[in-house]
């Protein structure tokens, strides 16, 4: 009886987070009963191939789709940082538990898909479609063939989160605040004081002179509240 063949899978420090304890800082083998992919193999140790930045195999540089057939050694190293700036901001889809951060992510100007009534295929269809980036917090979504850019989300508070995106992808120089309706995802459209006046509550038409509104939802946006704590927790985030 000889023994199974196996491939050896050394991860860099930053894919640690998603191995077993056990498994973490020293090279793991994966049993290869038949060929074998790398990426089913990287990710039958709980690495989604979203987080793989490259790898090699045998000290060359290989694919997700190459085929292990038992003996090789694989190098995996994690998505490299952000350049921040970023050239262009991507466009995000986030998945059903993550509302309060589609939400953030569109006050500070991003365009953030997002429902409640999405499946999981619904999710990934949509961000398939045009080339979004899935935000989830759900490893399962991200092995999905279908999802070439994605990012599990590592905080869990909502405005961690936000901050969290914004490093991640490099964003800091690409925020528009009070440029995208928080609800509908759509850009405003500026509006004059003397339009919207009517609508306003007594101390923000007193206190503020400058306007935008969803051409959608028709709800009315100002530099207020939102902002300021936007603006705050974006600070934390740079610093
Ligand atoms: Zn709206």
């Amino acid at each position: 009886m000889g023994a199974r063949p196996v491939a050896v899978l050394s991860f860099d420090a930053a894919l640690h987070r998603f191995l077993a304890p056990a498994r973490r800082g020293r090279p793991v083998a994966v049993e290869i009963d038949r060929a074998r992919s790398a990426k089913d193999a990287i990710e039958s140790l709980g690495v989604p191939h979203t987080e793989v930045g490259g790898l090699s195999i045998d000290g060359r540089a290989a694919g997700l789709e190459d085929l292990l057939r038992g003996g090789e050694r694989l190098a995996i190293s994690a998505q490299p940082e952000a350049v921040d700036p970023a050239p262009e901001a991507p466009r995000f889809a986030a998945d059903v538990h993550l509302g309060k951060l589609a939400r953030h992510l569109r006050l500070a100007g991003f365009d953030c898909l997002w429902s409640k009534d999405w499946d999981d295929d619904a999710l990934v269809a949509a961000a398939v479609a045009d080339k979004r980036v899935v935000l989830t917090r759900d490893i399962g979504i991200l092995r999905r063939r279908a999802v070439t850019r994605g990012r599990f989300v590592r905080a869990v508070e909502s405005e961690a989160q936000l901050a969290e995106v914004v490093r991640a992808f490099g964003l800091r120089a690409q925020l528009r605040p009070f440029s995208r309706c928080r609800e509908c995802n759509v850009p405003l459209e500026n509006v004059s004081k003397d339009d919207v006046e009517a609508l306003l509550p007594e101390k923000v038409r007193a206190l503020y002179t400058r306007f935008r509104r969803c051409p959608g939802c028709k709800r009315i946006y100002w530099e207020g509240t939102h902002f300021e704590r936007l603006r705050a927790v974006l600070a934390r985030a740079s610093g």
